[in-house]
């Protein structure tokens, strides 16, 4: 599905993943969208627009019965649970009705939309009813969780999740390192990745953004001769990682990333996720 995403709705970098993954058709079924409330908010019910959209084009259309109903609040694949604003003021209670919900077949679109707001707020319990839904998800069923930090949410939930920061002030500045990293591929000089890829073993945060990044270059890459346009703005990266890797080489390459970046969200040592991670580009890269 094709999503459109305004510029100033989210920082680049979660604009570019989340433009990413519905591009690719690998939308999450459970979206953590973190930052200030009202940002979060506003995304999440575009996120929810756009999946009750039934326009062909680029979603959400806006026009389109889906997108007016929306808009309006009266979507009935649509539910909005949650928004309290104290600490563990949203109950089990509320994600019990929930669930009842959730095996619902929807209405009229083709999925049914859970908007959890301030999702930080749901008690231990509630949390855990919600990893029962999470656990087994159905099919046309996508959960859009706002919150103010992930660090709130039980590991067990935020793993089940896809999670975007939208807090632009805790976003690190671009400073070229993914387009190094990807050009350091095509570099046989072994120092170069390890050194590169040295800060993130600290920033949990950065490794994150620098790997969703680092997957939108390389499916740049993988575009690139098909007259695919590429999305993730580096253009120097992606022609010389095109001029150097195959085909073969770009897609193992992709999916080592992308796994890499799910094993980010699970707490594990992030000095042996980086190390690998290396290890396994270069030799995928053949160098
Ligand atoms: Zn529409």
């Amino acid at each position: 599905m094709k999503l459109q995403i305004p510029e100033t709705m989210c920082p680049p970098s979660a604009r570019a993943a989340l433009l990413s993954a519905y591009d690719t058709e690998r939308i999450p079924h459970a979206l953590i969208l973190e930052g200030a409330a009202e940002q979060t908010l506003m995304l999440a019910k575009w996120l929810a627009q756009a999946a009750v959209c039934t326009s062909p084009e680029k979603r959400p259309c806006g026009n389109c019965s889906g997108c007016i109903k929306a808009k309006a609040g009266s979507h009935p694949d649509i539910t909005l649970a949650g928004g309290g604003e104290t600490s563990r003021s949203f109950h089990k209670e509320e994600i019990e009705e929930l669930r009842r919900n959730v095996y619902v077949r929807p209405n009229e679109a083709a999925c049914r939309v859970f908007v959890l707001e301030n999702a930080q707020n749901l008690s231990q319990q509630a949390q855990n009813a919600l990893l029962k839904v999470l656990e087994e998800p159905p099919a046309s069923v996508q959960f859009l969780l706002t919150c103010n930090r992930s660090s709130s949410l039980l590991p067990t939930v935020r793993s089940r999740a896809q999670i975007y920061r939208l807090d632009t002030t805790q976003l690190p500045q671009d400073d070229g390192l993914t387009s190094q990293i990807a050009q350091a591929l095509c570099n046989p000089k072994e120092s170069a990745l390890l050194y590169l890829t040295a800060p993130l073993t600290k920033d949990r945060v950065r490794l994150r953004t620098e790997l969703d990044k680092l997957i939108l270059i390389f499916r740049d890459a993988l575009m690139f001769r098909y007259g695919g346009t590429p999305i993730s703005g580096e253009e120097d990266a992606v022609r010389m990682l095109v001029q150097t890797l195959t085909r073969t080489q770009l897609y193992q390459i992709t999916q080592t990333v992308r796994k890499m970046r799910s094993y980010v969200e699970r707490n594990v040592n992030m000095t042996l996720l980086v190390t690998d991670l290396c290890a396994k580009l270069r030799s995928e890269a053949g160098r």
